[in-house]
């Protein structure tokens, strides 16, 4: 697993560079396809190539499908390698994208493989997806994912795990980005400064009144994480904008945090708002059918001396997408680790063999042949 695992690394591939993400892809599915499995890709002009491969394990018509879902890109850009190398210092392996998520890759792989030399008996379509562009969004890939997922009547997710104890993921928050753009009025700061209409000073208080729009209780966020505005200092500025980052819980919060960044209104009556952007991943809500999945993990990880517990987190991921579907999603069954998008980033190497196993178990018994 740790030989895969580093080629994997020492092949870099971050979302913005479509040759190296489509390098990474070949180098896949070139190992997914000894298992004699159909692989393709998705091609995609603005990212890589998404890939898909399809696991049979019984000649009959198969019934029903489980999807896989991971993906090939990450944060790091081309020749991170260079001070950031693939490496094991004690029980962990360091490298970029080694956490989030090549070692996932590694861990759906092995867990088919394990499936396939033990003839363990399969019924249902094995179908797993890792696409190009998660880290940007997934803006090609989704409709892919969620045609894929409504054929499902599970969605493993292949993501990091959370926490040193490899919590499975059975919620995650909602992510929106939106774009506040203030438009006041240009005039010279010593001359005729009644005639400017402030748009920095205007934005100032809107962000005061955003703020007011979070509900820590019900998780729902708003971190205006960029402003821009001005030109220079003795020029009153007719321009300011901010990027806020929004976060819920529950669908119908979606609704309500767009709703109070639209119902806006400018405190000086010359200036102008314009509100864009929007909800990108709608939250995956820990649903009676998650938590029964999770059960059934919790069940057969505990022969395997694995204790599972839960995490909500803050992140989304393409869980969202089929949990927002109604498909039942586990996410977190990659590796355990820590410091994704991080420069520590790394896994634990002795949790691989391990989570695999937890992989295979899961699969075998939700596409088993007793179902
Ligand atoms: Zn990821």
């Amino acid at each position: 697993m740790l030989a895969l695992l580093r080629r994997l690394v020492e092949t870099e591939s971050p979302s913005t560079d479509k040759a190296a993400v489509d390098r990474l892809g070949k180098l896949v599915a070139g190992v997914a396809r000894k298992f004699g499995e159909r692989v393709r890709f998705y091609p995609s002009q603005t990212t890589g190539n998404h890939l898909r491969a399809e696991f049979r394990f019984d000649s009959r018509p198969a019934r029903g499908q489980i999807l896989l879902l991971g993906h090939l890109d990450t944060v790091w850009s081309l020749g991170t390698l260079k001070r950031m190398p693939f490496r094991i210092k004690g029980s962990r392996a360091y490298g970029p994208g080694v956490f989030d998520m090549k070692s996932g890759i590694v861990i759906g792989l092995f867990a088919l493989g394990a499936l396939r030399k033990l003839q363990i008996p399969i019924r249902k379509n094995i179908m797993m997806l890792l696409n190009a562009d998660e880290e940007i969004g997934s803006p090609s890939s989704r409709p892919i994912t969620e045609r894929e997922a409504r054929r499902s009547d599970a969605a493993l997710v292949l993501e990091p795990a959370h926490g040193p104890r490899g919590a499975l993921k059975t919620a995650r928050k909602g992510t929106g980005e939106f774009e506040l753009r203030v438009r006041g009025r240009a005039a010279h700061a010593g001359l005729e400064p009644e005639k400017g209409v402030n748009a920095i000073l205007e934005l100032s208080r809107q962000l005061l009144v955003i703020e007011k729009l979070a509900d820590k209780k019900r998780g729902i966020t708003f971190n205006p994480g960029i402003v821009r505005g001005g030109t220079r200092a003795n020029v009153i500025p007719d321009q300011a904008l901010a990027t806020i980052d929004v976060r819920v819980m529950r669908a119908e919060d979606q609704v309500r945090a767009e709703r109070g960044l639209r119902a806006l209104r400018p405190y000086d009556r010359r200036a102008t708002l314009a509100i864009t952007g929007g909800f990108n991943r709608p939250p995956f809500e820990r649903s009676k059918a998650v938590a029964a999945l999770l059960d059934r993990a919790r069940r057969l990880a505990e022969p395997l001396g694995i204790e599972l517990s839960e995490a909500t987190v803050g992140g989304g991921s393409d869980g969202n997408f089929t949990a927002a579907l109604g498909v039942p999603t586990l996410d977190g069954l990659g590796a355990v680790g820590e410091g994704a998008h991080a420069v520590h980033e790394n896994i634990v190497i002795a949790e691989l063999p391990r989570r695999a196993a937890l992989l295979a178990h899961l699969i075998a018994d939700l596409a088993g042949a007793r179902d």
